[in-house]
């Protein structure tokens, strides 16, 4: 969490005089030094900028210095916007604008026209404002008093989907083999996503992975072995399962070291020379904060890193998931999540169990180890990153998960159940109208208006569906969009 900050720069100009400046300057950092506090990442006072020049050079530091993950911008004073132009036109990384007020109150008594001179970012901010719509410009615009603790949740939540920014445009995943055959919803143009999302998708063979488990040592088993012993249940005899997941989560985790890729897709139809496809050893990557994708889905891989990043502390409740069967007894409607084994621990309501079971899909020699637990009730979403034809599109459904109302003792796998909004069947309705896929990434820590900030942010199509959407209104929606983003 320490390895982003966030740049504060207050807009001014040279008209109040040399005592308005400097208290603007004082002020701006008791208030970037005070938000720091309650925000997740320092926001760091660095300008408060009169000229051209001053913008200019802020926003090219920005731009180069990695560790600033985006600007948030602020007006003490009356600032011309076009000076800001130049700068403006020339920033890369995210930028948030706050629209607050150094004091909370009018003071009845004390005001006159020096008070209101230096207290005008109500105007103030209409001028830095309208440059930004001008320039139509991707930014998040927060209203409020910087001591509310509203504005320091919104102004949180915004940092995290600026960090997935980052985090996006340095994403590399790694390809075991190449997708499930014939699956439509799991491909994707890989040169797109490069230059929107940043993300560098390569393959790598499954027999490059077969030779590197061969190089791992009983040794280092034996200490993943004590680590997955403090963290879950062994409830099976098959310790050799056990280990050979062991003996895959290291393979795997040290060649994406190696490339530094921090998302991994696999097929269950392209195992050659494993004994077991990866379950356990998936799901503790996940845990560990590495995305992952069934049947070589690197789409809902990499977002599902990306949605951890933007978590609580760096690493949230963000999992890969399946919508797999429905409940649909009157009253108590559900969706039954899970996957055929790769579910990630973050979302588990207790403590997982380690299971081998048979597993008849794909070429298991033995029975793959698993991690199986119940998912936590609570609100969440799940989300879903779509190939369209010429642009990607974001899903995002609100839903309320649920304690599994049945213990289902003969299901294998980790499993969670929720209630899509508006209601299931209708949720569903909406969900497939858009194009949404099976696999999604479920998160109980990042929110709809999280992805939302994203999607601008990456210049990408975003649908939410929410408690208050319907069919019709969805389906107008979906043709308003088809036709501007032919047009972007
Ligand atoms: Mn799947």
């Amino acid at each position: 969490m320490g390895k982003y900050e966030f740049w504060f720069v207050v807009g001014s100009q040279f008209l109040y005089g040399d005592d308005v400046l400097k208290t603007v300057e004082a002020r701006a950092k008791e208030m970037a030094a005070e938000l720091s506090k309650a925000l997740p990442y320092p926001l760091v006072y660095k300008v408060t900028a009169k000229t051209n020049q001053e913008i200019s050079d802020v926003v090219k530091e920005a731009n180069y210095r990695d560790e600033c993950a985006g600007i948030v911008t602020w007006c003490h004073t009356f600032s011309p916007s076009k000076m800001w132009i130049n700068g403006l036109a020339s920033l890369q990384k995210p930028y948030c604008h706050l629209a607050t007020q150094y004091n909370e109150a009018i003071p009845d008594e004390e005001i006159d026209m020096d008070f209101m001179n230096l207290n005008q970012a109500a105007h103030g901010d209409r001028e830095h404002g309208f440059i930004a719509a001008r320039l139509r410009m991707p930014r998040k615009v927060i209203a409020g008093y910087w001591k509310d603790e509203k504005i320091h949740k919104r102004l949180s939540d915004w940092m995290k989907a600026a960090v997935g920014v980052v985090v996006s445009k340095g994403m590399k995943v790694m390809r075991f083999g190449d997708n499930m055959r014939e699956v439509a919803v799991t491909e994707g143009d890989k040169v797109e996503v490069q230059t929107k999302l940043g993300w560098q998708v390569n393959t790598w063979a499954v027999g490059d992975l077969v030779r590197e488990m061969g190089e791992v040592t009983e040794a280092e088993i034996d200490a993943l072995m004590a680590e997955y012993e403090s963290k879950y249940d062994i409830a099976t005899d098959d310790i050799a399962a056990i280990r050979y997941q062991a003996r895959e989560e290291i393979a795997m985790k040290r060649m994406m070291d190696r490339e530094g890729c921090k998302a991994f897709s696999n097929t269950f139809q392209d195992l050659y020379g494993m004994e077991q496809l990866p379950g356990l050893a998936s799901q503790h990557l996940m845990a560990q904060g590495y995305g992952y994708g069934g049947e070589g889905d690197w789409k809902v891989s990499v977002m599902t890193a990306i949605l951890k990043a933007m978590g609580e502390n760096g690493n949230g409740a963000s999992a890969f998931m399946e919508d797999y069967t429905y409940h649909l007894v009157k009253g108590q409607e559900y969706s039954l999540g899970a996957h055929m084994l790769e579910v990630c621990p973050s979302v588990a309501a207790g403590r997982p169990r380690i299971e081998t079971h048979h597993l008849g899909i794909g070429m298991n020699e033995k029975d793959p180890a698993r991690l199986v637990f119940e998912g936590k009730a609570g609100k969440a979403i799940v989300v879903s990153l779509v190939d369209m034809g010429g642009r990607l599109r974001l899903i995002v459904q609100d839903i309320e998960a649920v304690k599994p109302i049945l213990p289902m003792p003969n299901l294998p796998v980790a499993r969670v159940m929720w209630r899509a909004m508006p209601d299931l069947t209708t949720g569903v309705e909406c969900w497939i109208t858009a194009g949404g896929a099976h696999h999604t990434v479920l998160s109980y820590d990042v929110t709809a208006e999280q992805m939302r900030d994203w999607a601008r942010m990456m210049d990408i199509e975003f649908v939410h569906i929410d408690k208050d959407t319907t069919p019709e209104k969805l389906e107008e929606e979906l043709l308003v969009k088809d036709l501007v983003w032919k047009l972007k």
